[in-house]
């Protein structure tokens, strides 16, 4: 390994007992999208610290930006945080260490490019609720990585994997209106919208086979009724779709509104489909040449990686990264931190909060940081990644990713 990649594993070790402090305040002090007070303070008071110059409060008022430049016209690169838990279950999605791996990153490289004098600017974005709203969808609107060449962040998950997949997601909430009356007295002055969301529900299980194996139909009923003498005027449904690209999605989402609709026409009920765009989450757009550095530089660290056929069978989630990777290019690997509990539960809630974890964080660090040098390096690395980026963004629009 060259002595640069060495220096910013050296660094990430120094800093080891001050990044574990961090991840375990935020492990200690799990807080929700858009109310990472805490989170947002611990990570911004580090980077300034560590002398990036600071703006919290980017684009949301939990989110920041810290930036540190090394001379003038190297490439821009991007570490995204990610900082927010989920509800009861804490940090269970990990992203203590997901935060901790990005800024120990950011800081090795920062500290390398300095003391080498390369020319480089380092970028670290704070990237509230990612689970369920996605906060990275307004910064992407915002134009919040117009100026930077590459994404970088790892993932907690069960294994390492370079390219995770993470299929594109959209949510809808539907609400169906019939009129109540009572049920036994005059059921036939009654429009019954619960009958109207049990066919949209079965209409819905029914689609499913006759989709692609890779589209995915999610729906609950969130309201079915008062009082069991009262027709229901009022119920809900809750729906979530997924597809590998956004034009598949787009189809899927047609048949999804044909059932919905295909219910109120049947039971005279009035339908409104809310399909909350603004948590459209796109998938993640793989890039081979970044992929293929970081992957390097993880084996180089003795990372052993789990094979392309398992990526495209074992889904990870749905992720705002998704969005970043359509505007700038972008890798969010999958590191392991030693379990096989899924992410989402209380197991692994407690796994990444234990000391243990810290030597798969630091590890996932000292790759993205080694990946991050790479491209410093290298010019001609990044006329490759932009050059893939431009291939996969067609190949998306195509319909034809996988
Ligand atoms: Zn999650
Ligand atoms: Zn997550």
């Amino acid at each position: 390994m060259d002595r640069l990649k060495e220096s910013a594993c050296k660094q990430i070790e120094r800093l080891a007992p001050r990044l574990k402090s961090i991840s375990d305040s935020l492990w200690e002090r799990p807080e929700l999208g858009f109310k990472e007070v805490h989170a947002n303070k611990i990570l911004v008071d580090f980077l300034f610290d560590e002398g990036f110059s600071v703006a919290p409060g980017f684009v949301h008022r939990t989110g920041f930006k810290a930036d540190f430049s090394n001379l003038k016209g190297g490439p821009r690169i991007g570490f995204l945080c990610e900082y927010d838990a989920l509800p009861d279950i804490g940090h269970a999605c990990g992203h203590n260490l997901v935060a901790e791996v990005s800024i120990a990153a950011a800081k090795a490289t920062q500290v390398v490019v300095k003391e080498a004098g390369l020319a480089a600017e380092i970028v670290v974005f704070g990237c509230p609720a990612e689970e369920g709203y996605g906060g990275k969808i307004d910064m992407v609107r915002k134009g919040a990585f117009k100026d930077i060449d590459i994404a970088l962040m790892a993932h907690t998950y069960t294994h390492d994997v370079v390219c995770p997949h993470l299929p594109a997601r959209i949510t809808a909430e539907v609400n169906y209106t019939g009129k109540c009356c009572h049920a036994i007295g005059a059921p036939w002055q009654g429009i019954n919208a619960l009958d109207a969301v049990v066919m949209a529900y079965q209409s819905l299980s029914h689609l499913r086979q006759h989709i692609k194996p890779s589209n995915t139909i999610h729906a609950i009923i969130t309201k079915g009724g008062t009082r069991l003498n009262i027709i229901p005027h009022e119920t809900t449904l809750q729906v979530e779709l997924r597809a590998d690209t956004m034009d598949e999605l787009t189809e899927l989402k047609r048949r999804v509104i044909a059932c919905l609709q295909g219910s109120a026409l049947q039971t005279g009920c009035k339908v409104v489909i809310d399909f909350a765009n603004h948590e459209m989450k796109y998938n993640l757009l793989k890039n081979e040449a970044l992929s293929r550095l970081y992957e390097s530089n993880g084996k180089w660290l003795k990372t052993s990686f789990r094979s392309d056929d398992y990526h495209q069978t074992n889904v990870m989630g749905s992720s705002d990264t998704g969005n970043v990777s359509h505007v700038v290019p972008t890798i969010q690997p999958a590191f392991s931190v030693d379990t096989d509990a899924a992410i989402h539960s209380t197991d692994f809630m407690i796994k990444a909060g234990l000391p243990e974890a810290q030597w798969f964080a630091l590890r996932a660090a000292k790759a993205l940081a080694m990946t991050a040098l790479d491209v410093i390096k290298k010019p001609e690395f990044l006329e490759l990644i932009k050059a893939d980026f431009d291939y996969e963004m067609r190949k998306d629009e195509d319909g034809s990713t996988k």
